[in-house]
């Protein structure tokens, strides 16, 4: 996948576009008022490998709690404002690093030239977030009206002279959202925020996202990630990790590979493959943002026989193929022990633990 360049903006410490990593960010869920919840939420999410945070800002208590928030957090903070531009201004005043507007119910050119006049006095980017919920213009596509309701909105943010622009065009279709974004970068510089909106609960909502973020990643679109679920922030960070992994864009550390056992599998292979994960999982932990140095990162393979487990843990850096009650580890391609069952866990670990030594 080749990467399509765009103009680079910061939020907060956090790159986006031009070159930068493709980053990580999610949502709280909780009341933004609730300041000691709020806080809670996104250092857990923090924790998981969040790299910037938004929060919904729906009245001017929630405006405020910004500035009490940002003294407790380490993440660049995002405002999400609907309906009322003067939330905007006051998130800005309070300490927001970047404002999310919604081109759908903050439209009027005078009320978006107060908060742009203000993000440039305090140097913030302004996020255009499009939503096929709530899209004005519903003559064309859906897609096609995300697009043109971006265009021109950028187009009143660029009379100003401001460019520090990200732009996001979500609808809870995968295919309209990945051609509402592939058409919007054939036309424009800014980066782009990637997410399905209103994906789903979190099996389904994976699938979405991973389907409809995957795609447009795969073709060198996008510059920064929300997984969208209805459930745990949690879960949206780890999946919006392991979607940057597949792809190879980004490194969190160990992939496991695993077979998903069948009758010949003489082993309980579930088992073993949760402890390792498991114990590499509370390993990670104790890294900060639960990422692994790079020295740490390798490929594990688990698999239940014969037929593709020597390949696979051959292929791996470091790999078991089990037989009837036992396993062969390969280390780096060589076969270097046969292990009974009881023993495999212990022994895999044994060996990750030397393997950069
Ligand atoms: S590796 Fe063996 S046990 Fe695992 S799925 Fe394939 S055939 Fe079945």
């Amino acid at each position: 996948m080749e990467k399509i360049m765009k103009r680079q903006i910061k939020v907060g410490n956090i790159k986006i576009g031009g070159g930068a990593p493709v980053s990580i960010q999610s949502m709280t869920k909780t009341d933004t008022r609730d300041i000691p919840g709020t806080i809670r939420q996104i250092k857990e999410l923090e924790k998981s490998g969040c790299e910037i945070i938004r929060v919904a800002i729906k009245d001017l208590e929630a405006a405020r709690a910004i500035k009490a928030i940002k003294r407790k957090i380490n993440l660049p903070l995002v405002a999400d404002i609907h309906f009322d531009y003067r939330l905007a201004l006051r998130a800005i005043e309070n300490g927001a690093d970047k404002i999310r507007l919604n081109p759908g119910n903050i439209y009027k050119e005078d009320e978006i030239k107060e908060v742009v006049k203000l993000a440039k006095k305090r140097k913030i980017p302004i996020r255009v977030g499009a939503n096929s919920g709530s899209i004005r213009d519903k003559g064309k596509s859906a897609a096609e009206s995300m697009v043109k309701s971006a265009i021109d909105y950028i187009k009143i943010l660029e009379r100003m002279d401001f460019y520090d622009i990200i732009v996001s065009l979500k609808a809870s279709s995968v295919l309209s959202t990945i051609e509402a974004y592939k058409l919007f970068s054939k036309k424009s510089k800014y980066p782009l925020h990637l997410g399905v909106t209103a994906a789903g609960p979190v099996s389904t909502g994976i699938v979405k996202s991973s389907i409809g973020i995957g795609a447009l990643l795969l073709d060198g679109i996008g510059d920064t990630i929300r997984v969208s679920l209805t459930g745990d922030p949690v879960e949206e960070v780890i999946a919006a990790k392991n979607i940057l992994q597949a792809l190879e864009l980004r490194n969190f550390g160990p992939e496991i590979i695993s077979c998903p056992t069948c009758g010949r599998c003489q082993v309980d292979l579930q088992s073993i493959a949760e402890q390792i994960s498991s114990r590499l999982k509370a390993q990670g932990s104790r890294e900060k943002y639960n990422l692994f140095p790079r020295a740490l990162s390798f490929k594990i393979a688990v698999m239940g026989c014969e037929v593709n487990g020597p390949g696979e843990a051959k292929e791996a850096d470091i790999g078991i193929a089990c037989g009837k009650g036992t396993g062969v580890i390969f280390k780096k391609g060589k076969l270097i022990k046969r292990v009974k069952e009881k023993d495999i866990v212990k022994e895999l670990l044994k060996n990750i633990t030397t393997l950069h030594l």
